[in-house]
């Protein structure tokens, strides 16, 4: 059973994973800001996808480009010409909804009334604004609505400077923006959020093998992370769905509390976007293979994934509630290498020698790991807490350990204790904690 939408989003709240945008301000719609283990857990999980996309191969490397790019790549995208959603508006409640995600196309869904809609409107999703101090027609540039079309109008600068054969991949990870016209479901979908992404370069021959790889590789990378298989699924998109770049799509799909809803889609773009920017600039991003003596224009299989949007579905497949001796526990039971704090160093009172020689263990573990000391309240409330925001590993301090020079390490999910000596903590923590 996927956990209750309303307790995530308080749980998120009121641990400080997330906050509304401007909050003293009334809040701005559908913006967030993300607090201190918020912050820690998305960071997590873009490392997370950084590590198995970059670091881990030989054929794939990183980029960051910038935010704001020539309108002259949005012309050849067709961003400019065809990112758009269908719009209907209710002319009972001047409501706005996207036509395309209505339940039923004539029946309105904020005020219940059928037959009342507009004609639907094409809307562009792109932010606009302008460069410079003057507001014409001539300077205004676009907040890019996705990562991609910088790695591909870097395609040639990169395979020439990091000495790339086909096949490889350029990744990149960084805030897109889309002007969406129905935001949602907290972080599900937001007008600002981080994407990554990743295009694989191949001969044309390759692109269908290619594909399924990278369709079975990221399924794979939530289930290794920690997620409920039984909570993914991979779905083809039909033909008449297809994106006017595509070959093929799947769509990695989560069990959110609403129904199934995309993760990552990952597409077959043929040799749509480096043909048409060979196309607008005019210049050469064919691909030489010596070998074969063949120039061809590559095709491109493109992971992309919300890393938002999956820090919010992990932290829903996470959640857990559990009932000890009588008690509901509350607990998120995080892959350890998502988990915003690792470890929880507890003195279990606020006696300065218990302090000081929790502060000793802390600077110890603080070398590896992000971790939290906690002194106040009762032990039970800080494992508690601790459970609840997902921390792997609790190290108690106790007036024995003034004495012996051992520490008691809790684990979360069994919530077994063990006596460690401070000296061996590291070593402890270091095989139980994964990179
Ligand atoms: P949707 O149909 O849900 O609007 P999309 O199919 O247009 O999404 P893509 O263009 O395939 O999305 O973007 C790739 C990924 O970027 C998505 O799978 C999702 O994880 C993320 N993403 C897209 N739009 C948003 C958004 N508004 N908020 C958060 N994440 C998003």
């Amino acid at each position: 059973m996927p956990a209750d939408f309303d307790t995530i989003v308080n749980l998120a709240k009121k641990r400080g994973f997330v906050f509304q945008s401007s909050e003293i301000y009334g809040g701005l719609r559908s913006a967030y800001d993300y607090g201190p283990l918020g912050t820690e857990l998305l960071r997590n999980v873009k490392d997370q996808w950084w590590r198995s996309m970059v670091r881990m191969r030989d054929d794939v490397v990183g980029l960051d480009s910038a935010i704001l790019q020539s309108t002259d790549v949005w012309i050849a995208s067709g961003h400019l010409e065809s990112f758009s959603d269908p719009l209907v508006e209710c002319t009972n409640c001047n409501s706005r909804h996207r036509l395309d995600k209505l339940d039923d196309p004539n029946k309105c869904p904020t005020c219940g009334s059928s037959g009342t809609f507009t004609e639907p409107k094409e809307f562009n999703l792109m932010f606009k604004t302008h460069m410079g101090p003057v507001e014409s027609e001539g300077n205004v540039v676009y907040l890019r609505p996705e990562t991609a079309q910088g790695i591909f109008t870097n395609f040639e600068n990169v395979r020439r400077t990091a000495r790339m054969k086909l096949p490889f991949g350029i990744a990149q990870i960084g805030k897109a923006f889309r002007n969406e016209i129905t935001p949602g479901q907290f972080v599900f979908r937001t007008r600002e959020f981080d994407q990554m992404e990743m295009e694989y370069f191949c001969h044309p021959d390759d692109a269908e093998e290619k594909f399924q790889e990278w369709v079975e590789i990221r399924q794979q990378w939530y289930i290794e992370l920690g997620m409920t298989p039984e909570n993914l699924r991979l779905r083809e998109h039909e033909t008449d769905e297809l994106a006017h770049y595509a070959a093929g799509t799947y769509d990695v799909e989560y069990l959110f509390p609403w129904g199934w809803d995309e993760l990552e889609g990952i597409a077959n773009r043929t040799d749509f976007d480096l043909k048409a920017h060979i196309e607008r600039s005019g210049e050469d991003l064919t691909y030489f293979d010596q070998e074969a003596d063949e120039r061809f224009v590559p095709y491109v299989i493109e992971p992309s994934g919300g890393a938002t949007r999956t820090t919010f579905a992990f932290l829903i497949d996470a959640y857990t509630e559990e009932e000890v001796r009588g008690e509901t526990r509350a607990v998120l039971k995080l892959d350890p290498r998502l988990a915003p704090i690792k470890v929880a160093v507890l003195p279990l009172s606020k006696k300065p020698d218990l302090v000081e020689t929790t502060q000793k263990v802390a600077s110890r573990l603080r070398e590896s790991w992000q971790i939290e000391v906690d002194v106040t309240q009762s032990i039970g409330r800080r494992y508690r807490r601790q459970d609840e925001i997902g921390t792997p590993y609790c190290v108690t301090v106790d007036f024995d350990s003034l004495q012996d020079s051992q520490v008691t390490v809790r684990d979360r999910d069994t919530m077994d204790q063990d006596r460690i000596p401070i000296e061996n903590i590291v070593a402890y923590l270091t095989d139980r904690l994964p990179h």
